[in-house]
Order: C-alpha cells, then sequence, then structure tokens
C-alpha cells in the first residue's frame, strides 16, 4: 500500500471513530429509560451528522497533513460525499424524533417558543440551502467565489446552532465537561474557518510577490511571472499549485488556485500560465507588471514519484502547465530518465510552450507526441481527439512497470486516459491525475 493510500485510509478511519464515538461519548453516564429506540436513534443521528460536519472544516482547512499526498479534488469530492451524509444524518434527526414522540413537532412551532423554533426554521433552511447551491450552483449561476463566501457562512452558522441546540436541549449533555466537549468541537471547527480565510493570508502578506510580466500565449492564455519581494520565494515540487491573489490585500474574495508552470530550482521567478475561463481569468491579460501578488501553497500530489523510471505525462489544453513545471525542473536538474509527452489541444497554434518544448527535446530524454485535434496545411503527425487506442500506444511503449503516469487536461481525457491505463494494467498508485474542474 502506498504512503497516500495508507494515509488516506488512516483518515478515513479517524473520522469514522470521531462520528461513531459521539453517541457514545453523550450516552456516558446516562440512564436511557423511558426513551425509545427510535428516539436514541434520532439522537445518535443527531451527534453524528454534528460531528460529520466539524470534520468537514478540517477537510477543507488546507491542512497539508490531512491525507497528505491527496489531490484537491479527491479531497473535494470527499468532502462532498461526506456532507451529502452529514445532511442526511441531520435531516434524520428530527425526522425520526417527531416520528417517535409527536410532540417534538413543537420545536418548530414559533407559539411555544419563538427563539427556538427560529432557530430550527434558519438551520433547515441553511440546510437545505447549502446542499442545493453545493450539488446545483451552476445551474444556479451562482458565481464560484459567492458560493465559497456563502458556503463557509452556512456551514459556520449550523454549526453554531447545532451547538445550541444540543446544550439547550442538553438531554444527553448536561454534565459540564460534555458541554465543554462540544463547545470546544464546535469552536475548532469554526477557528478552521478563520484560519483558512483571515491567518493564511495574513501569512502570505508577510511574503509577498510582484508580478514582473505579464505575456500573452498562443490561444486565450497568459503567462504570469512573479517574484518574491524581500523572501526568497517559495519551495514547491513540480506539479504542485498554489493559491493567487492579486491586489494590495491577501484578503480577497478572488483567489484562485493556479499550477506552478516554472522550474521548481526557481523559487525566484515563479510562473503561472492563466487560461481565460471566466469573469477572473477573462481580465489577466490586463494585470499590469509591479501589482502586489499573495501566494498560499505549495499545494498538490501532482508530482512524480521519485522511483519512477519513465515519466509519461498526458496533458490536454492548458493542462499542460504542471507537466511544464515537471519537465523544466527535469531539465534545470540534469534528470537523465526517460519523459514523455503526449500533448492534445485544439490546434496546434493553440499548444503554449510549443518551442521550449521542441528546445526540451535536446535537452532531456523527452519523446514529444504533440495531438492537434485539426492537422494543419503539412502536418504529417497525428491529429484528432486521443482516443483509447492512443493511450494503448502510450502503455505499449512505455510499460506498466517503473513508469509514472501523470494526466492533467480536460474531463474527458481524463476520464478516459484514467480508465484505459487501469484496464492495461497500470498499478492505480502509478497513476497521477490533475483535475482543475474540482466544482
Ligand atoms: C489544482 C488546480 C490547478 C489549476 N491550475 C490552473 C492552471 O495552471 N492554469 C489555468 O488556466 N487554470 C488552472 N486551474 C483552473 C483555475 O483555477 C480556474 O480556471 C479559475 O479559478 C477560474 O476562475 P474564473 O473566475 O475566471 O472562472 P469561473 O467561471 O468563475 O469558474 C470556472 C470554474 O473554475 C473553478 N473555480 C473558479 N474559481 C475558483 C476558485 N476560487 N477556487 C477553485 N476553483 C475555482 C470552478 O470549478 C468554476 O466552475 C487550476 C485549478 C485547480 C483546482
Amino acid at each position: 500500500m502506498t504512503r497516500v493510500m495508507r494515509s488516506g485510509r488512516t483518515w478515513l478511519a479517524a473520522c469514522a471513530v470521531i462520528i461513531a464515538a459521539m453517541p457514545w461519548i453523550a450516552a456516558i453516564d446516562h440512564d436511557h429509560r423511558g426513551r425509545s429506540f427510535l428516539l436514541e436513534t434520532s439522537i445518535a443521528l443527531g451527534f453524528m451528522g454534528l460531528a460529520m460536519m466539524w470534520l468537514q472544516f478540517a477537510l477543507t482547512a488546507r491542512f497539508r497533513w490531512i491525507a497528505p499526498g491527496t489531490g484537491l479534488d479527491t479531497l473535494m469530492q470527499l468532502h462532498r460525499q461526506a456532507g451529502i451524509s452529514a445532511f442526511g444524518l441531520i435531516a434524520a434527526h428530527p425526522v425520526l424524533a417527531i416520528a417517535a414522540r409527536p410532540g417534538f413537532v413543537d420545536f418548530f412551532d414559533p407559539r411555544a417558543s419563538l427563539a427556538r423554533a427560529l432557530a430550527l426554521w434558519l438551520v433547515s433552511l441553511a440546510l437545505i440551502a447549502i446542499l442545493t447551491s453545493s450539488l446545483w450552483r451552476r445551474r444556479f449561476g451562482i458565481p464560484y467565489e459567492w458560493w465559497r463566501l456563502a458556503h463557509a457562512v452556512l456551514a459556520v452558522l449550523i454549526a453554531a446552532i447545532g451547538l445550541v441546540h444540543v446544550l439547550r436541549v442538553g438531554f444527553y449533555t448536561d454534565a459540564a465537561w460534555k458541554q465543554a466537549l462540544w463547545t470546544v468541537c464546535t469552536a475548532a471547527a469554526v477557528g478552521l474557518v478563520l484560519h483558512t480565510r483571515v491567518v493564511r493570508p495574513w501569512l502570505s502578506s508577510r511574503r509577498p510577490y510582484r508580478v514582473v510580466s505579464v505575456t500573452r500565449e498562443p490561444g486565450t492564455s497568459w503567462t504570469l511571472e512573479l517574484e518574491p519581494v524581500g523572501h526568497p520565494g517559495l519551495r514547491f515540487q513540480a506539479g504542485q499549485f498554489a493559491w493567487l491573489t492579486l491586489g494590495d490585500r491577501p484578503w480577497s474574495l478572488q483567489q484562485h488556485p493556479f499550477s506552478f508552470a516554472s522550474s521548481a530550482e526557481r523559487p525566484g521567478r515563479i510562473a503561472f500560465t492563466v487560461k481565460e475561463l471566466g469573469d477572473w481569468t477573462a481580465g489577466i491579460g490586463k494585470v499590469q507588471p509591479g501589482t502586489r501578488a499573495f501566494l498560499d501553497g505549495p499545494y498538490g500530489a501532482f508530482t512524480v514519484d521519485p522511483a519512477a523510471r519513465t515519466i509519461v505525462g498526458i496533458a490536454g489544453g492548458v493542462g499542460i502547465t504542471p507537466l511544464m513545471s515537471i519537465l523544466r525542473t527535469a531539465r534545470d536538474r540534469g534528470d537523465t530518465r526517460q519523459f514523455a509527452l503526449l500533448y492534445a489541444a485544439g490546434s496546434l497554434d493553440s499548444m503554449v510552450y510549443r518551442e521550449e518544448l521542441e528546445t526540451l527535446r535536446n535537452q532531456l530524454p523527452l519523446d514529444l507526441m504533440l495531438l492537434p485535434r485539426e492537422a494543419p496545411p503539412g502536418w504529417d503527425g497525428p491529429s484528432g481527439l486521443p482516443t483509447a487506442e492512443t493511450i494503448d500506444a502510450l502503455v505499449d511503449r512505455y510499460g506498466t512497470g517503473g513508469t509514472a503516469y501523470l494526466i492533467c487536461g480536460p474531463p474527458p481525457l481524463m476520464d478516459l486516459a484514467e480508465r484505459r491505463l487501469l484496464a492495461r494494467g497500470v498499478p492505480a498508485r502509478a497513476i497521477r491525475a490533475e483535475r482543475f474542474d474540482i466544482a
């Protein structure tokens, strides 16, 4: 089992233990007589749902020790699935409680207690809002950064009302030590949001960067070069990414993840290549040299296994950026291992770094395979969309043992490549993928 899988499983096991433990902790020194099994179950589910919520805060707090080596997209998938489960557990709590004892419906009646009813209606609406806006953000047309802000506010609200509910009902949490435990856990979870949104940006404000150049690339991409101001720069591994904020202050809603495109050997000159995709990236070409920038990173597990003898990159469109960093780093380190790159894009002219890639061929043991969707006049290489046969040809040539496969590109290419590599017997641990589209 690889380190990545081990750490992922350890993390999942730890979460399962914490979630399952909460009802048992609540039940310590407590007399259950007089309560039906259904009611006890509803309360247990409520405690478990709340614990699952707390862990959601940890999952998104950008800690490198949480499942180290796990990619951002995997963590976000886990966050999404765990969020749906937490919603199910929390929603089951009132439904089962009312089924067990119909009188509990009064909890939602403002005539019985205005404050309590308001809080419970508010938390119910917040739960529905957080779930639906996460599942159907694009359908509702919510801009990503506003969704991210609302997501954090709603999550904090749910955790806070959850705590007040637990303490006010107090049936299982009457002991002072239990009240302290639930309060500390909720405070820690909410504190993690502050850590990500306030403390991390503050830390990055102490290590600012300056945009040195903004260069137009083929297609609709731009390369930003940054240099550190008053510090030696960021040490990262080729293939990783950072959260980039532009402007005078790091506390901005507009904080976007970008893969390092430059060599890891040159932390004093960091480059990102950004494709115009949405509202924020559309303005990237207008960024002026001299603009202040802040980086939070490095993050990500899209890196080369040092033990691999051959490294095969499969890139589509702007997904070339982390692979470019890997190749540039290999060149700067005089890496003598075999490298291969399949680079698919709409056209030959829209391929960024094409000239440099041709040069890299002479500086590294690099097989370069360019795959334009449409063949330009005079092009005698392959063309078209990558197919299962394209991936098969890579496996036939570079094998399944000692070869690392790194995939980054549009979702259809990534799905195809991952599926085909696994079908051809490439071990899962030898495949790394970076998805730019995480939500
Ligand atoms: C690990 C990683 C590395 C990336 N590396 C590159 C790169 O090297 N070059 C490049 O051009 N693009 C890269 N991207 C994609 C880039 O982050 C998005 O294109 C950019 O954030 C879009 O912002 P927008 O406001 O212009 O577009 P929008 O239209 O607002 O968003 C388009 C999509 O981008 C994603 N997105 C938007 N804002 C954010 C955000 N703040 N945080 C996370 N995701 C967001 C969402 O999935 C959204 O649906 C990377 C993404 C990830 C996750």
